[in-house]
């Protein structure tokens, strides 16, 4: 079985403030990438490798010792690749704790339909990424070409497997589904391809759009265009989805009103 590798861990604020548990949340960040985007601000993980291996035990003590320090949720970042040597530990997590510590997984929406029913079974929240959806795009930032389909055969899937959304008392999701999109300058038609593809599936929970790129090279960030954000978030709410913007519920529009009131998706 694939040793597990691990480059950081620790308590941290979780960004989409709707997840339950993110005011405190016990993230853990997987070294090594089943993908090589060009865009990633994370090279350390993703190419350098630079990390610890841990057996399914020590990830377990691991666990053990976030909650000890406050955890209120398990965030697990870049799981997928991990997932055959990680499903085990993490049964004995969810039997222990079950909905006192809701899993939460961000996967890049890139992995096989047997994963997809694992993290199903397993995770509370799913955090989808849905990056590009044309080929082209998919190219000019080294994404596998047919990434825009199995993205949104993904979130298909997970619908079908994860899709009812369940809320505490507050507001907070503890299960469902969270689709991030990073908004990549000058990407916005593809951009508003990939809300198309999430509509034609009838996706109607919420979607993340961050607005700060990152530039790897130079670790500069780019804002996002507030038009373009405005033109996107629209077209994503008119389909029927509950945005955020960089985590948060946009205070003036049809999505505030829409998320606020969202019991349900
Ligand atoms: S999926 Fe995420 S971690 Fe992996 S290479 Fe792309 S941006 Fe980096």
């Amino acid at each position: 079985m694939k040793p597990m590798k691990i480059y950081k861990s620790g308590i941290h604020l979780g960004e989409e403030k709707v997840i339950e548990g993110n005011q405190s949340s016990g993230m853990i960040t997987f070294t090594g990438c089943h993908l090589a985007c060009n865009f990633c601000y994370t090279p350390e993980t993703s190419i350098y490798d630079i990390g610890s291996d841990y057996s399914a035990e020590a990830f377990s003590r691991l666990v053990e010792d976030l909650v000890m320090r406050g955890a209120r949720n398990l965030n697990l970042i870049s799981p997928t690749h991990f997932w055959s040597t990680l499903s085990r530990p993490l049964l004995k997590i969810k039997l222990n704790y079950g909905r006192l510590l809701p899993l939460v997984l961000k996967i890049s929406g890139f992995e096989s339909p047997e994963t997809l029913h694992g993290m199903s079974s397993l995770g509370d929240i799913i955090v989808p990424d849905f990056k590009v959806f044309s080929s082209e795009s998919a190219r000019s930032v080294n994404l596998p070409l047919t990434y825009g389909k199995t993205a949104q055969r993904s979130l298909e899937i997970l619908m079908k497997t994860h899709g009812f959304s369940h809320y505490t008392d507050s507001g907070k999701l503890t299960h469902g589904l969270l689709v991030r999109h990073l908004m990549m300058p000058g990407f916005l038609d593809d951009s508003l391809e990939v809300v198309r593809a999430m509509a034609a599936v009838k996706y109607t929970g919420y979607i993340n759009f961050m607005t700060y790129f990152i530039d790897p090279k130079v670790r500069q960030v780019t804002n996002a265009n507030p038009d373009e954000v405005f033109i996107l978030s629209t077209s994503a709410e008119k389909a029927g989805m509950k945005v955020l913007i960089n985590g948060k519920l946009p205070q003036s529009s049809v999505a505030f009103r829409q998320g606020a009131s969202a019991h349900g998706s």
